[in-house]
């Protein structure tokens, strides 16, 4: 397949990203860790920490997938909970993409036990959610793959109650000089290549390389962060910038 950066259309857009999505949904643990050589767990407990879900709180994984986040919010969540003797936060998924979600409640009653995060189907462009609910909000390594990113930072804002938090980890640019010839070749014939050997699917990880690409870079979503109007952005490189995590204050 070519590997133009010409824009796609919007249809088209949210089509592949099904595509994708559909395809890897069952295999999406292990590409992650062999892709990432383990680290995305890294970022993502960093990512969940930074958040530090408190008793009682109303919590948005958006883009949720299968719970990745969702699972390490609830564990912090409810142990910051029993320690105090508190309510146990609320803590919802939310994925455009049924068979992620499947996935996701599949994985959460493998060992037998419910572990008591709610899943809900839909558009992070459209939240079916109420204004001003949530207490926090996070959307991790889905917000390139959305259609309309202002969209999605608007919904966000909407959905926050005033005081809530808003963070995004997404891939980001190298920060660090001298090793864009290695990370390049490792996305456009690693990545690829990985794809095709566990998931006879080069085809859709060489779009998820191509949606890293057209991404802005930290500065640029930083801005566009600032644009939505959420107070005190800041964002934290991980692994050199390979991704980065930002955050926001809604007001
Ligand atoms: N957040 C999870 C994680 O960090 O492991 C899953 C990330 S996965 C790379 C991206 C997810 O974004 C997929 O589950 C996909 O279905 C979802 N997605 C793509 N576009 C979306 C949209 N417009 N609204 C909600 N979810 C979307």
């Amino acid at each position: 397949a070519s590997f133009g950066f010409q824009e796609v259309p919007k249809a088209e857009k949210a089509r592949r990203v099904r595509a994708v999505f559909s395809s890897v949904a069952s295999k999406y643990d292990l590409m992650n860790d062999a892709m990432s050589g383990g680290l995305h767990r890294l970022w993502k407990d960093a990512a969940a920490a930074k958040l530090n879900p408190q008793p009682g709180e109303l919590i948005l994984d958006v883009a949720g997938g299968t719970g990745d986040i969702a699972r390490r919010l609830k564990k912090l969540g409810d142990g910051a909970a029993q320690r105090r003797g508190l309510e146990p936060p609320e803590i919802h998924v939310i994925d455009i993409n049924i068979e992620m979600l499947e996935a996701g409640r599949a994985k959460s009653k493998q060992d037998g036990r419910e572990d008591g995060l709610q899943w809900h189907e839909g558009d992070a462009e459209h939240l079916p959610v109420d204004d001003h609910v949530a207490d926090a909000y996070i959307i991790s390594f889905g917000i390139r793959n959305c259609t309309d990113v202002p969209a999605v930072l608007r919904e966000a804002k909407r959905v926050l109650k005033p005081g809530g938090r808003f963070y995004c980890l997404e891939f980001s640019r190298l920060a660090i000089g001298g090793l864009e010839p290695v990370y390049d070749f490792y996305s456009f014939n690693a990545i690829p290549a990985l794809g095709k050997l566990l998931a006879n699917d080069p085809d859709s990880y060489r779009y998820l390389v191509e949606s890293i690409r057209r991404f802005p870079d930290q500065e640029a979503f930083l801005n566009m962060i600032r644009e939505a109007g959420f107070a005190r952005a800041a964002y934290r490189n991980m692994a050199g910038g390979v991704c980065a995590l930002h955050w926001g204050w809604s007001v």
